[in-house]
């Protein structure tokens, strides 16, 4: 970690629009995002030991345990510090970790406490309308938030509903959220911004936006 690097946290409940306003900040921001749904998921298609630990915890709809993951993040986080695209950077944005407070302890202690919070609330009938409309592409994974014409990708993939966007799985998920997540929210207190994700991604964006210029955050170089 570099001394004016700050670890911004994405936090709310599956659904919220977390991956869509990371990939928002990521284009005006010279931030590098590690989302940790993806770096699980990377391990379970390597069909690693851990990997498929980690499957069978996903498919059940429970949490991959705190030292997996701690693990995973920290290698990444210090990996990133020595990459020459870290010198453009000026945040790391974690989205999906930490999802306890003993994780976000942890997190504390590796980056000195340099740590800003954003939190998108949505409530659970609204997660669960968006989630069960959430389609993904078989074939590149990009996700689609209502159906798409003929069911088919930009790709010409296939779109599927993913095993954890079920009505069951989402209701596991949002268990997990309340019982483990949510009380990362007072854990942070005034080092979190809460948002309300049921606006419209363009609002949602323009409140992530004031609070990146707050915390001096780089606006990429085009
Ligand atoms: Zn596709």
């Amino acid at each position: 970690m570099r001394e004016d690097e700050l670890i911004i946290v994405l936090l709310g409940p599956p659904g919220a629009g977390k991956g869509t306003i990371a990939e928002q900040m990521v284009r005006a921001f010279a931030v590098e995002h590690f989302s940790t749904g993806s770096l699980l998921r990377n391990e379970v298609e390597k069909k690693t030991a851990l990997g498929l630990k980690i499957s069978q915890t996903l498919a059940a709809g429970g949490l991959v345990e705190d030292d997996v993951v701690n693990e995973l993040i920290g290698s990444r986080v210090c990996r990133a510090a020595e990459t020459d695209c870290a010198r453009e950077t000026s945040a790391l944005l974690l989205d999906g970790y930490p999802r306890t407070v003993l994780q976000a302890k942890w997190l504390d202690v590796v980056v000195d406490g340099k740590v800003a919070v954003l939190c998108l609330d949505l409530s659970e009938e609204e997660v669960l309308r968006r989630l069960g409309k959430r389609r993904v592409c078989e074939i590149c994974g990009k996700i689609y938030g209502q159906q798409a014409s003929g069911n088919v990708c930009t790709c010409g993939g296939p779109l599927i509903r993913r095993k954890d966007d079920e009505e069951g799985t989402i209701r596991k998920r949002l268990e997990e959220y309340s019982r483990s997540t949510a009380p990362l929210i007072d854990y942070y207190e005034d080092r979190c911004v809460i948002i309300d994700g049921s606006g419209t991604s363009e609002k949602v964006a323009e409140i992530a936006t004031e609070c990146f210029v707050k915390w001096n955050i780089k606006e990429r170089r085009r």
